[in-house]
């Protein structure tokens, strides 16, 4: 079945939404088909455990412009919005959290924007309701240290809602980078790139997929793709305690000439001890964290893998990264 080429692509990455899937194809359908453009919507199933894929299978059924991709297993967020891209077609790419809490009656204003000749428009969030102090106070922590530590001027307060111009996709195609970090990416690609604020809502329902564990991860993903400065800390301390240390020889050696006193204290250089040690077992696991990543990148293995997609066009739209052909015949 050949369709239209759509002129808009929504990717939104989904992980067990069930409940949140139909609401959100009925919000992105109106805000969208009254633009009187053509779209398509992709769906991308992240190896869910609940109905999601079922759910998508329903709404492909009713509207062909509802497209699915279902990963194999659970590849993370920032690997779903990477297949999204990798297979949208349309000359602007808007990419949306698929749990209503970035509204889709803020697209028109990205589309707005991306008219007047921006490449990349980013939704900023000036407000953040019905989220945890917690997830709040370290969202805006993250946001300002990423912000500090490196070159790229990663706009604070801003996710993966975004809207990005097809050339500015074609580019982060071509980056295969493993541990990524997209909002990130889709800045130190440069381009003409601009903000909308927008108020984030409560999630429609069902709970975060981001606990603790994940956020923590996420955050040194974003981290040492994009900044040295943890590594380079290294050197600093070494300056700086080697330099305390310098002073504090000399003044032992004087206070034992002109006084014929040593310095007493075993807990003295327990404390010393210990406090170096620390700081090297810091400074190790810090490495380590880069070196891991290292390893992943050597290793080389695909971002994702396709178990199935649904309502892809065969012929205009070869998939650039599928990994598994189907059996035809068991
Ligand atoms: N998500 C995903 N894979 C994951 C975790 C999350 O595709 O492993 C999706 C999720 O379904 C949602 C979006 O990414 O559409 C953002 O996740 P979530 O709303 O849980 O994060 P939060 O908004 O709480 O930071
Ligand atoms: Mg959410």
């Amino acid at each position: 079945m050949t369709q239209e080429r759509p002129r808009f692509s929504i990717v939104a990455p989904a992980y067990n939404e069930e409940e949140v899937l139909p609401e959100f194809y009925r919000r992105v359908r109106d805000v969208m088909d009254a633009l009187g453009e053509p779209w398509e919507l992709i769906l991308i199933n992240d190896g869910s455990r609940d109905n999601t894929l079922a759910v998508m299978r329903e709404l492909h059924e009713k509207d062909p412009r509802v497209k699915i991709i279902s990963f194999s297993r659970n590849f993370g967020h920032q690997l779903a919005i990477t297949a999204g891209l990798d297979y949208a077609q349309g000359n602007a790419v808007v990419i949306i959290d698929a749990d209503l809490q970035d509204p889709p009656e803020v697209i028109p204003e990205l589309i707005e924007k991306w008219r007047e000749g921006y490449d990349v428009v980013y939704a900023v969030r000036k407000e953040r309701r019905g989220e945890s102090w917690f997830k709040e106070w370290t969202a805006k922590l993250f946001y300002r240290l990423i912000y500090r530590i490196t070159d790229v001027d990663i706009p604070k307060d801003t996710g993966d809602f975004r809207l990005m111009d097809r050339k500015v996709v074609e580019t982060l195609r071509t980056l295969r980078e493993r541990n990524r970090f997209m909002r990130g990416l889709s800045v130190w690609v440069g381009f003409k790139q601009t903000g909308v604020y927008y108020v984030r809502e409560p999630r429609f329902a069902g709970e975060t997929k981001y606990p603790f564990r994940k956020m923590l991860k996420f955050a040194l993903d974003a981290i040492t793709s994009f900044s040295y400065v943890p590594l380079q800390l290294a050197t600093y301390f070494g300056f700086a305690i080697a330099g305390v240390s310098m002073v504090g020889m000399v003044v032992v050696v004087i206070l034992r000439l002109t006084t014929g006193r040593a310095l007493l204290g075993q807990a003295t250089t327990l404390v010393a001890v210990l406090f170096l040690g620390g700081i090297q077992l810091i400074f190790l696991g810090i490495i380590g964290e880069y070196l891991g990543r290292i390893y992943d990148e050597v290793k080389a293995r695909p971002l994702y893998i396709v178990a199935e997609t649904l309502g892809f066009d065969e012929e205009e739209q070869k998939p650039r990264v599928r990994t598994v052909e189907p059996v035809q015949e068991r």
